[in-house]
């Protein structure tokens, strides 16, 4: 086992408004410059619907993410299309790039003219302008194109995980059947980051002490390949650098202890960040998980328990500071992702192995509800569980299910205990959870304060210089002796 601290992020999107503003405090702090103005390092997309850029989730077009090859061993489908040879001869022209209209034209408007026009009658009027050209554009596209469409007819066209898993029967475009939702996406910061993979320039690392995936800018030799290789789409090519550049899940904010830009200015309060503990060593072999339906539960097993000794030693021994473990500890994106088991990976069958993970939206339930039509009713949602776990796990509605059944549960026992005094334990006991357990839900899913959503250990500034180790790579040194592990740690369960 060898034991390493990830940064993590949960998405709860029962609680996104879609009001974008995360994208656009983002912009304004990372990519409001030159040659990065179609780059939007978070986008808020609306589900069902094409995405951005245009249907990224097309790995039969764009080449993105991991394949098992005949052996059953991971290779970046990129590669694995190309072949070793191939993907140098391209090198200069590779053929599996989005092109800007796939992202967008980026325009400004002529506001002067709002106010500079003299000598007409007619009302001036500020006409686009695209910001690469300076000429008048006619805009037919954009980030968010198909914001709040709602499952009309061009999304429903459009969307990719409608058409590769044959749900055109089941999603209909008319009014009463109409469902819809938001999905922001950042980069993932993979613990598999095919990005990091398929760079020829090595440019691309993950950072030993917390897992956030940066682009090292001085090794950048604008290849490209990281843009076809991030199945995500979340890497940016910036023509006025000819770099690539990605979200960095605002580093400078983590090492100090605070939350990212997009998480901080969250209108609807849907994220939560903090530490995992994960072993190394179970990466690969997760990835390489040959039935998709067991993907979810391989990428858990990564995932370890924070108050389990034996991690604890391990994590001591592999110089992660006292004050993270702790911190994974109090995580509570621990909570979501592995005690409760709500949240999922975005498409795990990329096998990335993202560490942005989302709590799947509940949808209208047109029944009254009671403690015996309660779970019935989620095979009927108007978001189909098949969507859902096209999406979230590799087509294993199963997972999905469980985890719509505890949050249905969650609100029936608290509707209850609100109105009888009582909670009803009938429907947590089928879900296999425990009044305590409820209380945590409700409590994080629903009414936490800032200091519950994020719990980020500050960085060892102190210990700058002892951040290349022996193995010339980032760590920390330990202060304590251990012995003092066992007395220290909270190893009881929370
Ligand atoms: S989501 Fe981020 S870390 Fe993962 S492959 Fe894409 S750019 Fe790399
Ligand atoms: S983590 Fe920072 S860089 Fe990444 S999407 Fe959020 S605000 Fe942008
Ligand atoms: S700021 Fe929060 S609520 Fe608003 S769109 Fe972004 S993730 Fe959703």
């Amino acid at each position: 086992m060898k034991v390493m601290a990830q940064v993590t992020m949960v998405m709860n999107l029962d609680k996104c408004i879609g009001c974008h503003t995360c994208s656009v405090t983002c912009k304004q702090v990372w990519t409001n410059r030159e040659g990065m103005e179609y780059a939007w390092f978070n986008n808020v997309e609306t589900r069902p619907g094409k995405g951005y850029p245009d249907k990224w989730e097309d790995q039969e077009t764009f080449k993105g993410g991991w394949v098992l090859s005949k052996k059953g061993k991971l290779v970046p489908k990129l590669e694995g299309k190309m072949g070793k040879f191939k993907e140098i001869v391209h090198i200069f022209s590779n053929p599996y790039l989005p092109t800007i209209n796939d992202y967008y034209i980026p325009w400004t408007y002529n506001y002067d003219n709002l106010i500079s026009s003299k000598g007409s009658d007619k009302q001036p009027v500020a006409k686009p302008e695209s910001l690469f050209t300076g000429k008048k554009m006619d805009i037919s596209n954009g980030p968010n194109w198909d914001d709040d469409l709602a499952n009309g007819k061009y999304s429903i066209e459009n969307d990719v995980n409608i058409k590769n898993n044959h749900l055109e029967e089941q999603i209909k475009s008319d009014f009463e059947s109409s469902f819809m939702f938001y999905l922001p996406r950042i980069c993932n910061h993979c613990l598999n980051p095919t990005c990091a993979s398929v760079c020829p320039s090595g440019a691309i690392y993950k950072r030993d002490e917390d897992g956030i995936v940066l682009i090292d800018q001085d090794r950048c030799q604008g290849w490209r390949f990281c843009v076809s290789g991030c199945p995500y789409k979340k890497i940016y090519f910036n023509w006025k650098t000819h770099k690539s550049e990605k979200c960095t899940f605002c580093y400078p904010r983590i090492e100090n202890g605070l939350p990212t830009v997009c998480s901080e200015t969250c209108v609807g309060k849907i994220r939560y960040i903090g530490l995992l503990l994960y072993d190394e060593e179970k990466v690969i072999k997760a990835a390489e998980e040959k039935d998709d339906n067991k993907l979810i539960d391989s990428q858990l097993d990564v995932i370890l328990d924070p108050f389990d000794e034996n991690v604890i030693k391990n994590a001591v021994d592999n110089k992660i500071p006292y004050e993270w473990i702790e911190s994974a500890q109090n995580s509570p994106v621990y909570k979501l992702i592995k005690k409760w088991k709500l949240a999922f990976p975005l498409h795990p069958e990329y096998r990335t192995l993202p560490m942005v993970w989302y709590v799947p939206p509940l949808s209208p339930i047109t029944n009254n509800v009671d403690s015996t039509s309660l779970f019935a009713d989620i095979d009927n949602m108007r978001i189909p569980l098949e969507y859902l776990a096209s999406l979230f796990s590799a087509g294993n509605t199963d997972k999905i299910k469980d985890s719509l059944k505890k949050l249905l549960a969650m609100r029936y026992y608290m509707r209850t205990e609100t109105i009888n005094g009582k909670g009803n334990n009938y429907t947590i006991k089928d879900v296999g959870l425990t009044p305590d357990d409820i209380h945590g839900m409700y409590r994080l899913l629903a009414i936490s304060k800032y200091n519950e959503r994020f719990v980020i250990p500050s960085a060892h500034r102190e210990e700058a210089e002892n951040l290349l180790d022996d193995r010339g790579m980032f760590g920390f040194e330990n202060t304590c002796p251990e012995d003092d592990v066992k007395p220290y740690f909270n190893t009881a369960k929370k």
